[in-house]
């Protein structure tokens, strides 16, 4: 007789989407089971070990203002943290942090366990039980029926993954694991409509015989930003990482091994990631650049491997050993692991709901890379969104969706259940029409609210985000309150034109040399703000204006959605439009700006450019 278990919901996978569905799914009160093929790979990081990114960091932000996990783990397994862009405007800066691979997973698989609803079941999903047109639970490879109302998928890459080395293929969810043949098949019997994809991962090297000494350093940032509203500062011991390139001599390897590597070879037909692509494309494609660089990443504080983050490569092992062996610093660099490509299957995500849920098959959610995206980030976006709704349809409680104007989680999930996926899905700022809004720092003010009155958020970040609206709340009130005239601006040291206009004190912190240490001392009642809370009212006034074209802009792409785009238009003539959607929209020929709007991939502000142009075609006197 073989056993029957029953939960609320059973999150299958325990990966990046896996883990966020299943501690979400918990946190909103469903007892929960996540049933995954090694119990010791929970939250194991499959390709880089890194979090976070422009784009990707916004997204970890908005997880941990839901009380996701991912930034939380991040921070406590980070060993280097860098807010990438800097220099450039707040909208585009975007927290990174290299992680121990280790500690990730120890920090991942201890949350796992100690949250209270949450239950792990090893074994291999091979049936997905349906029962009235619903899903209702999942059948182990051992027959042991898990029962629920509600079923999460997050299987990753191990949909019928095919790893490749060179020549050699074989079967493989990821290095070392086994791919799920039982599960696709029982996927395409449903009928969902399947496609394949294809993603890459670079050699493993021996950090002990690098030569690190020639090598650039790149440190840290002298003050790390953490990913979680919560966290205070790292607890991982740090360091750096080492940028190299690659020359001359190993593109010649490269090329001359073209027909070798498993991606060029002619031994896949799908398509893999533009934004990673693997060193074989970056020396196709880019035939001029005569060097590319590599970040050479630890991957663990007592651990000697090394992540060569540039030479993502599916070449036959003794060519890889060749063309490391001519990079600077790696001349007797010892390869661990080679590296590989893997095809695997992905559900067209335009089968899905705005809560991740199958239209066709009610109680099935899918999330993360089995959706057709790429990365840990997209994948938990996706995780926590689904374990939320899974957890409200068993409770008979309204679905939670979230808009695009709110999250790069609602740009992401509206992007892949309208548009679909030609290649994988990775997040950038660009992909969002508020961008502005859609900060980093203010990821707490858009989504803690919502995560409360979901009830998924713990009483320690109610009690810190209360705290921290209430001091936002009074800044802005103070100094909404305050205000000078340029003559009192001037003689406070403000450069202000003499216009006769008095200036609020937010006005004044628009100014790029003002900060609020600045106004304090003008007006000390403005007392000493936590770092954080000055951070984001500086912001916030910064972009004040810019936000207000930004609604325009929005509100003119509605408005002209239904404007012709005229035969023939020319869209080369637009110089800020990229090579890859100017290939896109030639090759459509949308006839309207709406029909461009549907096109995968195209940005909001590549709409704007095209309308912006059309509108000056229009003005322009006939000639
Ligand atoms: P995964 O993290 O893959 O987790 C899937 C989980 O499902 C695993 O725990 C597995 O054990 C479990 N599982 C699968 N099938 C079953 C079953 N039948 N029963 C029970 N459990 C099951 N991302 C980037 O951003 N950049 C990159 O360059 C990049 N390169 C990559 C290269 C490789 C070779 C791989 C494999 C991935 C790469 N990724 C990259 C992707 C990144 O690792 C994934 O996007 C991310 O891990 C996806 O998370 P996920 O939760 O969807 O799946």
């Amino acid at each position: 007789m073989f056993h029957v278990k029953h939960f609320d919901v059973v999150v299958v996978g325990g990966g990046h989407a896996g883990c966020e569905a299943a501690c979400a799914s918990a946190r909103a009160g469903a007892r929960t089971a996540l049933v995954t093929l090694k119990r010791d790979a929970i939250g194991t990081m499959s390709c880089n070990p890194a979090i976070g990114g422009v784009g990707k960091g916004q997204l970890v932000r908005e997880i941990d203002a839901l009380d996701g996990v991912i930034g939380r783990i991040a921070d406590k397994a980070g060993i280097q943290f860098r807010l990438l862009n800097r220099s450039k405007g707040p909208a585009v800066q975007g927290p990174r942090a290299q992680m121990d691979r280790k500690l990730y997973k120890e920090a991942m698989q201890a949350e796992i366990a100690g949250t209270p609803g949450l239950c792990v079941v090893e074994g291999e999903v091979a049936d997905i039980l349906v029962e009235g047109g619903q899903a209702r639970g999942v059948e182990i490879a051992d027959g042991t029926e898990v029962r629920s109302s509600a079923v999460v998928l997050t299987t990753g890459t191990f949909l019928r993954g095919v790893i490749r080395i060179g020549e050699e293929a074989r079967s493989g969810g990821r290095v070392g694991e086994n791919a799920c043949i039982k599960l696709a098949k029982r996927i395409e019997d449903i009928g969902l409509p399947l496609g394949r994809l294809k993603t890459g991962t670079p050699p493993r090297l021996d950090g002990r015989t690098v030569n690190w000494g020639i090598l650039e350093d790149q440190p840290g940032d002298q003050i790390p930003e953490m990913f979680s509203f919560l966290s205070n500062g790292p607890t991982a011991p740090q360091t750096s990482c080492a940028i190299t390139h690659t020359n001359e001599a190993t593109h010649a390897i490269i090329r001359a091994n073209l027909n070798r590597s498993a991606i060029y070879g002619g031994h896949f037909e799908s398509v893999g990631p533009r934004y990673c692509p693997s060193v074989e494309d970056k020396v196709v494609r880019f035939r001029s650049k005569n060097s590319h660089q590599i970040f050479l990443e630890p991957e663990g504080i007592d651990d000697d491997t090394v992540y060569p983050n540039g030479i993502s490569t599916s070449l036959p092992e003794e060519v890889q050993r060749e063309m490391v062996c001519t990079i600077r610093g790696l001349e007797s660099a010892r390869i661990i692991q080679p590296g590989y490509a893997i095809e695997y299957d992905y559900v067209d995500p335009r089968a899905l709901r705005s809560t991740l849920e199958l239209s066709a098959l009610p109680g099935l959610f899918l999330a993360g890379q089995i959706n057709g995206t790429t990365g840990y980030e997209e994948a938990a976006g996706q995780g926590i969104v689904a374990g939320i709704n899974a957890a409200r349809l068993a409770a008979g409680l309204e679905n939670a969706t979230f808009p695009r104007s709110d999250s790069y989680i609602g740009v992401m999930i509206d992007d892949l259940v309208t548009h679909g996926v030609s290649e994988p899905y990775r997040m950038f700022t660009s992909r969002a029409e508020f961008r502005l809004s859609l900060r980093a720092d203010n990821a707490d003010q858009r989504l803690t609210p919502f995560g409360i009155s979901l009830g998924i958020v713990s009483d320690e970040r109610k009690r810190c985000f209360e705290a921290k609206f209430d001091k936002l709340t009074q800044a802005r009130k103070l100094l909404s309150e305050r205000s000078m005239t340029p003559q009192q601006a001037n003689a406070a040291g403000i450069r202000v034109g003499k216009d006769g206009v008095r200036r609020t004190g937010l006005d004044l912190l628009s100014f790029q040399a003002i900060d609020m240490d600045r106004l304090s001392c003008i007006w000390p009642e403005l007392g000493e703000l936590d770092p954080s809370v000055s951070k984001q009212i500086k912001n916030e006034a910064v972009y004040a204006n810019y936000m207000k074209r930004q609604q325009k802009d929005a509100d003119d792409l509605k408005k002209d959605e239904k404007n012709k785009i005229p035969d023939g238009f020319d869209y080369n003539s637009i110089a800020g439009l990229s090579n890859e959607l100017r290939l896109k929209l030639q090759k459509a020929q949308p006839e309207t700006i709406r029909q461009a709007k549907r096109i995968e991939g195209i940005t909001p502000a590549a709409l704007v450019q095209i309308l912006a142009s059309i509108k000056r075609e229009e003005r322009r006197p006939a000639a």
